[in-house]
């Protein structure tokens, strides 16, 4: 959980350049009785959750929407890798039915489909549904015969959630893989190490908010 939660010397200091913006460090630490080296770490945490604003040669200013610039910067430093989930990975050679079964299993809305070892292609809800409804034998169908293949949509770890949210909803799909790349005969392939989906995304929206 990211806990937001400014110290009283933090608190003070906001509120000095609230009422003199603006001003500098040594003006802030004459106020403060106190060294500008002792200030240095108060002002660069309010600076970097973008509650104050340095202007060189000026001074310190406070920004108005501190709020939203701060959860905008707490959401720009997370990474797909702080919030994703585990994925849930069938061969090809899974047939229908037991992948219906891991799905229920595993409480999830989406599948990935491994090819020796690499994601080679995915199933949702509907298209587990869309095939049932045809009428094959659910028990004989394998789920590389059904599955969504390229071009797969999928998201590296180290990259941001707001990549990913938006990557979510320009694709108009409810989650993505997340992967990682290596080389196997001159091939590039896709290992799934995660999985982000809407759920992730609403759940660090909603603790964003609480604090
Ligand atoms: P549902 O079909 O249950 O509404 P989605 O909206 O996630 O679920 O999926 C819509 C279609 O997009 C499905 O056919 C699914 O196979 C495909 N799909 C889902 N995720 C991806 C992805 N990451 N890359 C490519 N296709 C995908």
């Amino acid at each position: 959980m990211i806990i937001i939660q400014l110290s009283v010397r933090q608190e003070k200091i906001v509120s000095i350049v609230k009422a003199n913006q603006p001003i500098t460090s040594e003006q802030i630490a004459s106020i403060l009785n106190i060294t500008r080296a002792a200030l240095r770490a108060d002002l660069s945490v309010l600076s970097m959750m973008g509650i104050l604003d340095a202007r060189p040669k000026v001074g310190y200013f406070y920004i108005k929407n501190a709020q939203s610039n701060f959860l905008l910067k707490s959401v720009s430093e997370i990474k797909v890798e702080d919030i994703m989930s585990l994925p849930i990975v069938v061969t090809d050679q899974t047939t229908l039915y037991d992948t219906i079964v891991t799905l229920f299993l595993e409480d999830v809305g989406t599948i990935y489909v491994n090819t020796n070892g690499s994601l080679s292609g995915v199933v949702s809800r509907k298209d587990l549904l869309k095939n049932i409804m045809s009428g094959g034998d659910i028990n004989k169908i394998p789920i590389g015969m059904i599955m969504t293949r390229k071009p797969i949509v999928t998201i590296k770890k180290s990259e941001n959630v707001i990549v990913a949210a938006n990557r979510i909803n320009e694709s108009e799909i409810d989650s993505l893989p997340v992967v990682e790349e290596y080389y196997e005969d001159e091939h590039i392939k896709h290992r799934v190490i995660g999985r982000i989906s809407k759920s992730n995304i609403t759940k660090l929206f909603v603790e964003l908010c609480k604090n």
